[in-house]
């Protein structure tokens, strides 16, 4: 794992862009899809919970079954199914708009996972292998699961290492921003062609 500070930045920086879309905050409040999509973006590690009874290694062990990137689209389904079920409103743009951030979200936690330096791969590739992988460049640092344990200088190292996805943070900002600005663009000239009609 990251920690999970990292990986819930990581999923609200990718929710963020999308809450420029009227379209979709007028069916979804932004801070809750932002809050969400870290949440699922943290909550693979709870694998962990059963880390002394299931093996690392074992399917379902840590980085296992609930860390692959089809769980996170299988859950994504049930989840937006549940919020736009429950509600009974909802333009197809939010549906979607939902369901793709929570997907990015969860796939996140694979992506990142994959590229610390330490323990067992992620099963980026269920159903098609059930193989453990890390991909080619891993320059985070993973801290030990018995996080009670953790000392000064690996919190340090973790802190370090994972600095750099508040750039992730700033971008999706940026994004944010500049999307922002044109929808409002698009909505004002909507409103002036309205205007003039005859
Ligand atoms: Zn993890």
């Amino acid at each position: 794992l990251a920690s999970v500070i990292g990986h819930f930045v990581v999923g609200a920086s990718l929710a963020l862009p999308f809450t420029a879309s009227k379209a979709v905050t007028r069916d979804v409040r932004s801070s809750g899809l932002l809050v969400s999509a870290g949440i699922l973006a943290a909550v693979p590690d709870l694998d962990t919970v059963f880390y002394g009874v299931i093996p690392y290694g074992h399917f379902f062990g840590h980085r296992g079954f609930f860390h692959s990137p089809f769980f996170a689209i299988v859950l994504s389904i049930v989840l937006t199914r549940l919020i736009f079920g429950i509600s009974r409103h909802g333009s197809l743009k939010a549906w979607l708009a939902v369901f793709s951030v929570f997907c990015l979200a969860g796939i996140s936690h694979a992506l990142l996972d994959s590229m610390t330096d330490a323990g067992l791969g992620v099963m980026l590739l269920y159903p098609w292998s059930k193989q453990r992988i890390f991909l080619p460049w891993r320059p985070l640092y993973a801290p030990p699961i018995d996080w009670k344990h953790l000392s000064l200088r690996q919190i340090r190292l973790m802190v370090n290492s994972e600095l750099p996805l508040l750039a992730f943070a700033v971008t999706s900002l940026g994004l944010r921003t500049v999307l922002g600005r044109l929808y409002s663009r698009k909505h004002w000239k909507n409103n002036a062609v309205k205007d003039r009609m005859p």
